[in-house]
């Protein structure tokens, strides 16, 4: 047996990326999940929460013990030193997570792992995995979709949108697109010859 296959999957905001992830789930692929990952690692009782609070206030936990998102972005997104402190202690944690989840997948066996992250082709981490799948929507249909739901406006989405890296930028990244423009229903042929690809890797 070769190699366990690392397979990113990345999308702009909106282009079905949980979507795309859940059938591959369906079809046997274990999955990663980036944000997942930047959640479970500031839980009540994790390290890098008592660091957050050290560093930027017992106030930023809940009366549950739980990390008050808004709260921490209100101090730590202030300026370029405050984020990068933030970043200081999250990442690494991230990173290490990330690659304890990648050594679990490989030593159970499996012959393929996904990796579901939104900022893939922004952070560069494209570059690490051995097929790149990126899902794909006009922007103006994931307008349509986003507005209204996740209680987000139109402007909220666009200026979301705005922040990521274009959507041509990450397309030229990509060695499978996955054309979301269509009705859910186009999606299931897609990703089964998605795996089938995989599988043959
Ligand atoms: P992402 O995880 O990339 O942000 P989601 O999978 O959450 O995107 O999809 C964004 C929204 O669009 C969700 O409400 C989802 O149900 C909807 N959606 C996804 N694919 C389609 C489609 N082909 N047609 C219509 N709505 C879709």
């Amino acid at each position: 047996m070769g190699p366990m296959i690392k397979v990113g999957l990345t999308g702009g905001i909106g282009s079905g990326k949980s979507t795309v992830t859940g059938l591959l789930l369906e079809r046997g692929l274990p999955v990663v999940d980036a944000d997942q990952i930047a959640r479970d690692i500031v839980q009540p009782g994790q390290p890098a929460l008592a660091e957050l609070a050290e560093v930027f206030g017992e106030d930023i936990i809940r009366g549950d013990g739980s990390l008050d998102r808004a709260g921490l972005a209100a101090k730590a997104f202030v300026d370029a030193e405050h984020t990068a402190l933030l970043n200081s202690i999250t990442h690494p944690r991230i990173a290490a997570e990330t690659a304890r989840r990648f050594d679990a997948a490989e030593k159970a066996g499996e012959q393929a792992v996904v990796y579901d992250m939104p900022l893939l082709v922004d952070k560069g981490l494209d570059r690490g995995m051995d097929l790149v799948v990126v899902v794909d929507v006009d922007v103006e249909e994931r307008v349509r979709r986003l507005v209204g739901s996740r209680g987000l406006g139109e402007e909220d989405v666009r200026r979301r949108i705005a922040a990521q890296v274009p959507d041509d930028v990450r397309r030229a990244a990509a060695d499978v697109v996955i054309d979301n423009n269509g009705s859910l229903e186009d999606l299931p042929a897609q990703v089964d010859a998605l795996v089938e690809r995989i599988r043959a890797v």
